[in-house]
C-alpha cells in the first residue's frame, strides 16, 4: 500500500557514489543536508559545488504530498499536462476541510456532507492518475506521511508549509506552492535556491516536564520568526539522539515558524525503532546499510562552526517548559512567575478557556500518552479540568491505538472533546463562536504550531499560547496561564492540596500500533477509464481549459487595469479567508482578483477606471468588461510585487481574466515564476522612475514583442489620454524554455505538447 521500498532502495543505491563525488567537489566534509541535496540533483551526479543562499538548483524529489485545500487547483492543473500518471509517488490527504464542533463522529459526517464534492473530486482524480488518497478522517497529512512515507535521506515536497515535519525521520521535506508540485507530478525538475545551513547542537537530555516542543519553542525565541529564512536547520548532538523520532518531528514541524526552508535530523536508533514500529523494518534495514550517508560526516559534528553558516547550542538538561505567544510563536515565556509578570504587564487574560492537544505538530502516540499521564493523575488526585479540553489525534492509527490503550478514555473521563483526526482548530476550522469577530478577549493554550490572531477560532481577541501537550494538559486543570506544574499545587474536590508528578509516557505503543480502517484508498493500476467527478453546476470546482497563447498582434492596444500602489502581496492579488472555498474554481475565485491592491490614482482598493466607459468599478468586474471586448490589459506595480504565499491563484486569476502582462519595479521571485508558468509577461522597469509616467488612461503597445528573446529588453510605447507618448524600456528574466511557455500559452501547454 504505502511506501515504495524499491524507490527508497534506489535512492540509497546511488547515494554513496553521489555523496562521495559531492564531497570531493565541495572539498570538505559534508553536512547531512548537503548529502541529501547532492543526492537529489535533477542532473544526477554532482558536477559543481553550489553556493549556499545564491545558486538556483534543479532537484528531483522522491515524493509529493498534497492536502485537500491546496490539492484542488494543483490537480486541476496536473490534469492539463496530458499525463496518464503522476511522475513521482504522490498522496492526497483530506484534513483541512473538516470543522471541529461537536466531536469526531458528528463533525466528520457534516464535513462529508458539506465538502462531499471536493472529496469526491480528489478521490476520483487520485484514482485516475495513480495518486494515493487518504480519505477524510484518515489523519493529518504530516502525521500520515511520517507514519507511512517519510524515510531517512529522502527528499519530498508538499503543498503545505508543515511538510517539513518529515525531517523528524531524516528527510529534507519542503513546503511548496501548487505550481511547483504540478511541475514535479508532470515529470519536471523542481528548482530551489541552495539553502544556507544552520546547525543546532543539542547537548544534555530532556527530562521531567521538558518536551521536544520546548526545544523548538526555544529555537524560535533564539532565531525569531524570520531567523531560519532560506536555511535548512540541522539538529545533532547527544540530545538529538536521546529524543524520540516523533519528538524530532515536532521540532522539524515548527521549523516553519522560524521561516526555515526545512529542518532535519541524522538517522539514529530512534528512527530505526519508529520505522520498525510502523511496519517498515525493510526501510530500516536498507537505511542501516547506508547509515554513514544518513548523518553528517564526523568532522562536522566535531567543529560545526566550520561547516554551518550559523551554529546554536542548547543544553536540554537546562531547558524548562515554555509557553510561546500570544500572536507570535517566537515570544517565549517560562512557566510560572515569569508568565505572571508578563501577563499582568501586557494584560493577557490569565484564565485559560481551552486547552487543545494535537494537530500535526504534537499528536503522536508519545504526545498523547504523556498528556494522558497528567490527565490520569488529575483524576486520581480528585481534580477536575477548569479549562475545556479538546484533542485532535494526528491519524486514525494513532487514534485507534490510543483508544485501544485507554488513553482517549482518560481524556473522555475528564469531559474532553475528541475531535476528528484532522486539522480542525489548528486552521480556524473550529466552530467555537457564532460571531467570532465580536467574541470576547480570552486565552487558550494549545500544542499546535501557529498562534497568530484569529488562526484557531477566528476571534481576533483570542490570545493563543503554544506549549507541549503535557503542559497543556496540566494548565487545563489549573485553568490558569501562570500555573507552574513543577512547583504549584491545586486544591482538589475534597479541599486537599495536590501536586502533579512529572509526566510519563511511551515513545511507542507497548503493544504496537493497530488500526482497523486507516482511510487509505489505493489508486487503480490503470486509471484510464476513471471519470473525474466535477458537477457541472459546482461553485467550488471547475475543470480548467488550457490558456490560449497571447498573440503578438493583440498586444498593440493593451489597457491599464490597475497601477498598484505600495505593497502588493499575493494576498492583495488573491485574498484568502472566505475565498478559500473557491480554490478549485478558477472563474469564481477570480472574483477576488486584485481586490486588495491599492489603486495608485485614488488610493482606494477595488476601485479602478474602466477606460471603455470612464466608469469606476471593482477590479474583476472592470477586467471582465475588457475581456468581453477582447482587449488585453496590463497591471503595473511597485517593489517586491507578489511577495507572500506562493499560491498560484495569484497568477492564474489575472491570466484567466485576460491580463497579458505585469510590469513592476521588482518581483517576488516565486510569483514572477508563477506568472511565467501561466504564459504571461512578467516585466520590470529598466528605469524605476518610469513607474511615475504611467497614467490612469494609458494604452500600451508592445512594439517588439515579436522579437521576445532571452536577455533582450522589451520596449513599450505608452499612449496617454492627451495623445502624448512615452517609451518605456522593460527587462525580463525569461530563458528560452520560459519563452516557450509564453508562446504555448502556459508551461502546462508546453508539457502537454511535449508529451504528445
Ligand atoms: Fe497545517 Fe495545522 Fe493541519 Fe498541521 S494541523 S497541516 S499546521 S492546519
Amino acid at each position: 500500500m504505502a511506501f515504495d521500498i524499491d524507490m527508497i532502495k534506489e535512492v540509497y543505491a546511488q547515494m554513496a557514489e553521489r555523496v562521495d563525488k559531492a564531497r570531493e567537489i565541495v572539498g570538505k566534509p559534508l553536512t547531512l543536508s548537503e548529502k541529501i541535496l547532492y543526492n537529489h540533483l535533477w542532473d544526477g551526479m554532482p558536477t559543481k559545488a553550489f553556493t549556499r543562499g545564491k545558486d538556483y538548483v534543479n532537484f528531483a524529489p522522491d515524493r509529493i504530498a498534497c492536502q485537500d485545500a491546496t490539492a484542488q487547483m494543483a490537480l486541476l492543473q496536473f490534469m492539463q499536462a496530458g499525463k496518464d500518471k503522476v511522475a513521482v509517488p504522490t498522496t492526497v490527504h483530506c484534513d483541512h476541510l473538516i470543522q471541529a464542533k461537536q466531536g469526531a463522529k458528528e463533525d466528520l459526517k457534516r464535513a462529508n456532507e458539506t465538502s462531499n464534492e471536493v472529496f469526491d473530486f480528489l478521490e476520483s482524480v487520485s484514482n485516475k492518475y495513480g495518486i494515493g488518497f487518504w480519505a477524510p478522517g484518515a489523519g493529518i497529512i504530516h502525521q500520515v506521511v511520517l507514519e507511512n512515507y517519510a524515510f531517512p535521506g529522502g527528499m519530498m515536497i508538499g503543498t503545505d508549509s508543515h511538510t517539513v515535519n518529515a525531517g523528524g525521520l531524516g528527510m529534507v521535506a519542503i513546503g511548496v506552492g501548487g505550481a511547483d508540485a504540478v511541475d514535479v507530478m508532470a515529470g519536471m525538475a523542481w528548482e530551489l535556491k541552495f539553502p544556507k545551513l544552520i546547525g543546532v547542537r543539542l547537548t544534555g537530555k530532556l527530562s521531567g516536564w521538558t518536551a521536544p516542543k520546548d526545544v523548538i519553542l526555544k529555537v524560535a525565541e533564539i532565531l525569531t520568526a524570520k531567523g531560519g529564512t532560506g536555511a535548512i536547520v540541522e539538529y545533532f548532538g547527544p540530545g538529538a539522539k536521546a529524543m524520540s523520532c516523533t519528538g524530532k518531528g515536532t521540532i522539524c514541524n515548527m521549523g516553519a515558524e522560524i521561516g526555515a526552508t526545512t529542518s532535519t535530523f541524522g538517522y539514529d536508533d530512534s528512527m530505526e525503532r519508529y520505522l520498525k514500529a510502523t511496519e517498515r523494518a525493510d526501510v530500516a534495514e536498507a537505511a542501516n546499510k547506508v547509515r554513514e550517508y544518513l548523518t553528517a560526516d564526523p568532522e562536522v559534528y566535531e567543529s560545526p562552526e566550520e561547516y554551518f553558516d550559523q551554529v546554536i547550542e542548547i543544553n536540554l538538561s537546562e531547558l524548562g517548559p515554555l509557553l510561546n505567544g500570544p500572536f507570535t510563536p517566537d515570544l517565549s515565556t517560562n512557566v510560572g512567575k515569569e508568565m505572571t509578570e508578563k501577563a499582568t504587564k501586557n494584560d493577557w487574560p490569565i484564565q485559560v478557556e481551552w486547552g487543545l492537544i494535537g494537530s500535526c505538530t504534537n499528536s503522536s502516540y508519545e504526545d498523547l500518552s504523556r498528556a494522558s499521564s497528567i490527565a490520569q493523575q488529575g483524576i486520581d488526585k480528585g481534580l477536575k479540568i477548569k479549562s475545556e479540553l479538546g484533542i485532535n489525534p494526528g491519524s486514525e492509527q494513532v487514534r485507534y491505538t490510543a483508544e485501544r490503550d485507554g488513553i482517549l478514555g482518560i481524556f473522555e473521563d475528564l469531559g474532553a472533546k475528541i475531535f476528528t483526526n484532522a486539522c480542525g482548530p489548528c486552521i480556524g476550522q473550529w466552530a467555537r463562536y457564532e460571531d467570532p469577530k465580536n467574541a470576547p478577549k480570552n486565552s487558550i493554550v494549545h500544542s499546535f504550531n501557529r498562534n497568530f490572531a484569529k488562526r484557531a477560532d477566528g476571534n481576533p481577541n483570542t490570545h493563543a499560547f503554544v506549549a507541549s501537550p503535557e503542559l497543556t494538559a496540566a494548565i487545563s486543570f489549573a485553568g490558569r496561564l501562570d500555573f507552574n506544574p513543577m512547583t504549584d499545587t491545586l486544591i482538589n474536590e475534597n479541599g486537599e492540596e495536590v501536586k502533579f508528578e512529572e509526566p510519563t509516557g511511551w515513545e511507542l505503543p507497548p503493544k504496537g500500533f493497530a488500526v482497523e480502517e486507516n482511510g487509505y484508498v489505493a489508486p487503480r493500476e490503470d486509471g484510464s477509464s476513471v471519470e473525474v467527478k466535477v458537477a457541472e453546476d459546482s461553485e467550488r470546482l471547475e475543470l480548467l481549459t488550457p490558456f490560449e497563447p497571447i498573440k503578438d498582434e493583440d498586444l498593440s492596444n493593451v489597457k491599464l487595469l490597475i497601477k498598484a500602489f505600495g505593497k502588493c502581496t499575493t494576498d492583495h492579488i488573491s485574498m484568502a479567508g472566505p475565498w478559500l472555498r473557491y480554490r478549485g474554481h478558477l472563474d469564481n475565485i477570480s472574483n477576488n482578483c486584485l481586490i486588495g491592491a491599492v489603486n495608485a490614482f485614488n488610493k482606494k482598493t477595488n476601485f479602478v477606471k474602466n477606460q471603455l466607459d470612464g466608469e469606476y468599478g471593482g477590479v474583476p468586474d472592470t477586467q471582465r468588461e475588457y475581456k468581453k471586448k477582447g482587449i488585453y490589459t496590463i497591471v503595473v506595480g511597485d517593489h517586491n510585487y507578489g511577495e507572500g504565499s506562493s499560491r498560484e491563484h495569484a497568477a492564474m486569476e489575472p491570466r484567466h481574466l485576460g491580463v497579458a502582462a505585469v510590469l513592476v519595479k521588482s518581483f517576488a521571485r516565486i510569483h514572477e515564476t508563477n506568472l511565467k508558468k501561466q504564459g504571461m509577461l512578467a516585466l520590470t522597469f529598466e528605469n524605476e522612475a518610469d513607474y511615475d509616467k504611467i497614467q490612469e488612461d494609458d494604452t500600451f503597445n508592445f512594439v517588439d514583442i515579436a522579437e521576445f528573446a532571452p536577455d533582450k529588453p522589451l520596449i513599450l510605447e505608452v499612449t496617454h489620454a492627451d495623445g502624448s507618448k512615452d517609451t518605456i524600456k522593460t527587462n525580463h528574466t525569461y530563458n528560452d524554455a520560459q519563452i516557450g511557455w509564453y508562446r504555448e500559452g502556459s508551461a502546462l501547454n508546453m508539457i502537454k505538447k511535449q508529451n504528445a
